[in-house]
């Protein structure tokens, strides 16, 4: 038999807090009706204030990658060249895409660990004389290494050297949980999906467009049909859909959108990094474990990456601690298979589930074959929850 809860720590879908689900149990309706726009404008408005945009956020029926390939097929036509960079499994599954989807693409491979190459790109890009390249693309969080890339230096570069692509950010592991600037980092694609950040169940994408790539829009882009903005143009203002929107999501957003205005977007990021480096100095009491992130300049506060000791399979951490103490956490992808579990601290979480998570883990660690000390990791993550700045265990002292 089991009780007491399930701990969900993947970096996705995360929990989704009561007021929320509560929001979401309501009877059916009219998606035509003259008042429907009551319920979806302000949706809108309150998607654009994350985004921290003055100009567009469609929401397409469908999981993050939808937005991806919206993104793309909206404003990019086949064979137009792209840069891109490689660094962990949703980077390489982004570069995948724009190939499938027959774009010309400049990919450049990272150590994993590492994330978006600036300096690189900058160089690419000033000797891109004659603007072949159409599009810049980041992953701002890669969610499989736990490695947050700086957006705003690639907005910097492409202005340094004058380049007038179009950037594309993958934001589904960062959008409302870590900080994040659209128009004035001049970011012209913005993804995010609603199962992260946002609280909610998986089925709603989220696509920031700037009026830039709207006009990217108008003269250009793929073959598109569910995707099309044009089609989310001509009826969006008036707050209707061009096919059954999914309007129990649409009353969970809306509570989301409350939630995340009450605590203030501010304040989430402050929590999301207290939260994350409670984690990450546990990880450093740990003996022999480790980040995937290779130093501080990489730190993601919403996902951390754990490399296990060496001669330890993660998936034996991640089946005991699935079986015996009923925690998921997110398994190492691709190449980290059995080398990484990952600790996902985004969304409705607090210090105690923190401390859940990091409890379980030294146990699921230890009958994994680590020898983690017991208590390590949890005294210096309660360490810095009461002392903050001046806890003990700095992370620079490892
Ligand atoms: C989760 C995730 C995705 C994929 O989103 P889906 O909603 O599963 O389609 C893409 N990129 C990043 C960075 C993610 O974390």
């Amino acid at each position: 038999m089991k009780t007491g809860q399930n701990h969900l720590f993947i970096p996705g879908p995360t929990n989704v807090p009561e007021r929320v689900r509560q929001a979401m149990n309501v009877p059916m309706q009219d998606m035509r009706a003259p008042d429907f726009g009551d319920l979806t404008l302000p949706l809108f408005e309150g998607l654009k204030k994350v985004f921290k945009t003055e100009s567009r956020v469609f929401m397409y029926p469908g999981s993050g990658t939808g937005a991806w390939e919206s993104a793309i097929q909206n404003t990019l036509n086949v064979g137009d060249k792209i840069l891109i960079s490689r660094f962990g499994m949703f980077s390489h599954l982004w570069v995948d895409m724009a190939e499938r989807l027959g774009l010309d693409v400049h990919c450049i491979d990272v150590e994993w660990g590492k994330g978006v190459p600036v300096d690189e790109y900058r160089k690419v890009l000033e000797a891109d004389k004659s603007h072949q390249i159409k599009g810049v693309f980041v992953t701002q969080n890669e969610t499989a290494t736990g490695v947050t890339s700086n957006v705003a230096a690639v907005r910097e570069a492409m202005d340094a050297v004058g380049h007038p692509a179009l950037l594309y950010m993958d934001g589904v592991s960062s959008i409302a949980s870590i900080d994040f600037r659209m128009d004035e980092w001049g970011v012209d694609l913005a993804v995010a999906g609603s199962q992260k950040g946002f609280m909610l169940p998986a089925g709603l994408s989220m696509l920031g467009v700037s009026e830039k790539a709207l006009e990217a829009n108008k003269s250009g882009g793929m073959e598109r049909c569910y995707f099309s903005f044009n089609d989310m143009l001509k009826l969006n203002d008036n707050g209707y859909f061009p096919y059954t929107p999914p309007t129990q999501l649409f009353h969970g957003l809306r509570e989301s959108l409350r939630l995340i205005e009450e605590e203030g977007l501010e304040n989430i990021f402050a929590r999301h990094h207290r939260l994350a480096e409670g984690v990450r100095r546990a990880v450093a009491a740990w003996n022999g474990c480790r980040l995937c992130a290779t130093g501080p300049e990489w730190h993601s506060d919403t996902v951390s990456a754990i490399l296990a000791p060496e001669g330890v399979d993660a998936k034996d951490v991640i089946k005991i601690g699935y079986d015996k103490y009923r925690i998921s956490y997110g398994a190492g992808l691709d190449r980290l298979a059995g080398k990484v579990f990952r600790i996902g601290h985004l969304g409705d979480l607090n210090e105690g589930m923190v401390m859940a998570a990091l409890g379980i883990s030294e146990m699921a660690l230890n009958e994994a074959g680590a020898k983690v000390e017991l208590g390590s990791g949890v005294a210096a993550a309660q360490d810095w929850f009461l002392n903050g700045d001046s806890a003990a265990v700095s992370l620079a002292a490892q």
